[in-house]
């Protein structure tokens, strides 16, 4: 079984391979590059289980929920947690799951139509609440890869759906830091940001009834743009079918928005939320008011230099007022 091993001094989980790579299988290092013929997507391959398929009134699919190949995670057994010397390990329990979001190759599903759109949310709502009666499952990540310098190897609509015993990382860092700000303040961050961005404008690229979409004050990427619900709710699980329905018409704008502006751009999307709320000892209680659904969209239009990975201070190309302005006017022009 692959192991996840957490690294001691900031506490970052990876998942080890139990059958190592020998060092030829990374040669060449090239991007993968999305390959058309032979996609493993458009074929109705019958040796693929679905586990979940939404089809349209003539019966044929237009969304299907697949587990991965290659997953690095397994759901048997228990999560084996241990110490070995002074680390820590467990057994990679877990779930990877593809959501192919569209029969069709070359039209993903915000060129298609809203209600395709809509089915595409739906179906990450209704995995979520189906991974999460899992109690060895933490958290459900839903993200995408887009285009290959973001990790797609596919080039067919698709986005990916994991499951974890343990929060990752970057989720608890964020959620440590609502924790701390509602301590503090005891208001919810997210809420605070909405009505600070609303109030100044400068960064806002869209709202609706139960939406706003702008360019963070202080993001990683060029023309990196947040997707929040105006609605208070640290869980995406809870989100209401009305909710999700403006998610639907909100995510097509925006990414045909994008996709004129940039391009076509690579990019990834990452859905946070809260984790698993089964009862568990040194759970914090206000999780419920202090943490705020959120979907970040990122363009991966720039490499990262060495120092931004190694310090993990960014360089934005592009002012979060200047990216807001020209995604607007891209949302505005595309009405
Ligand atoms: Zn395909
Ligand atoms: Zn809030
Ligand atoms: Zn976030």
């Amino acid at each position: 079984m692959n192991e996840l091993r957490r690294e001691p001094l900031l506490g970052r989980w990876v998942v080890v391979l139990k059958e190592s790579l020998a060092p030829d299988s990374y040669m060449p290092l090239v991007e993968p590059q999305p390959h058309i013929e032979n996609c493993i997507f458009c074929k109705d391959d019958n040796s693929i289980k679905e586990k979940y398929v939404v089809k349209d009134e003539s019966g044929r699919w237009m969304v299907k929920v697949v587990e991965a190949e290659e997953s690095v995670f397994t759901l048997s057994g228990d999560l084996g947690r241990r110490g070995v010397g002074m680390y820590d390990m467990m057994n990679s329990i877990g779930v990877l799951e593809t959501v192919i979001e569209s029969p069709e190759h070359n039209i993903p599903p915000e060129d298609i139509s809203e209600e395709h759109m809509a089915s595409v949310i739906n179906t990450f709502h209704i995995r979520t609440l189906e991974l999460e009666k899992d109690p060895r499952i933490r958290y459900v990540m839903i993200h995408k890869n887009s285009g290959a310098p973001s990790g797609d190897t596919f080039g067919h609509p698709h986005s990916m759906i994991t499951a974890t015993p343990v929060i990752p990382k970057r989720i608890k860092e964020e959620l440590d830091g609502a924790k701390n700000y509602y301590d503090y303040k005891e208001r919810c961050i997210f809420c605070d940001i909405i009505r600070e961005e609303e109030r100044t404008a400068e960064r806002v690229i869209l709202t609706t009834e139960h939406f706003i979409v702008f360019a963070p004050f202080a993001t990683r990427f060029p023309f990196e743009f947040w997707v929040m619900p105006r609605r208070h709710n640290c869980s995406f699980k809870d989100s209401s079918e009305e909710e999700r329905a403006d998610l639907a018409r909100v995510m097509k704008r925006m990414l045909r928005s994008l996709r004129r502006l940039l391009k076509d751009p690579p990019y990834n999307y990452v859905f946070h939320t809260a984790p698993s709320r089964i009862p568990r000892m040194a759970q914090w209680h206000t999780l419920g008011e202090d943490f705020h659904w959120h979907i970040e969209v990122m363009p991966r239009i720039r490499r990262l230099s060495g120092f931004e990975l190694g310090s993990g201070m960014y360089t934005l190309t592009t002012s979060p007022e200047d990216a807001a302005k020209y995604l607007k006017k891209e949302v505005e022009d595309g009405d």
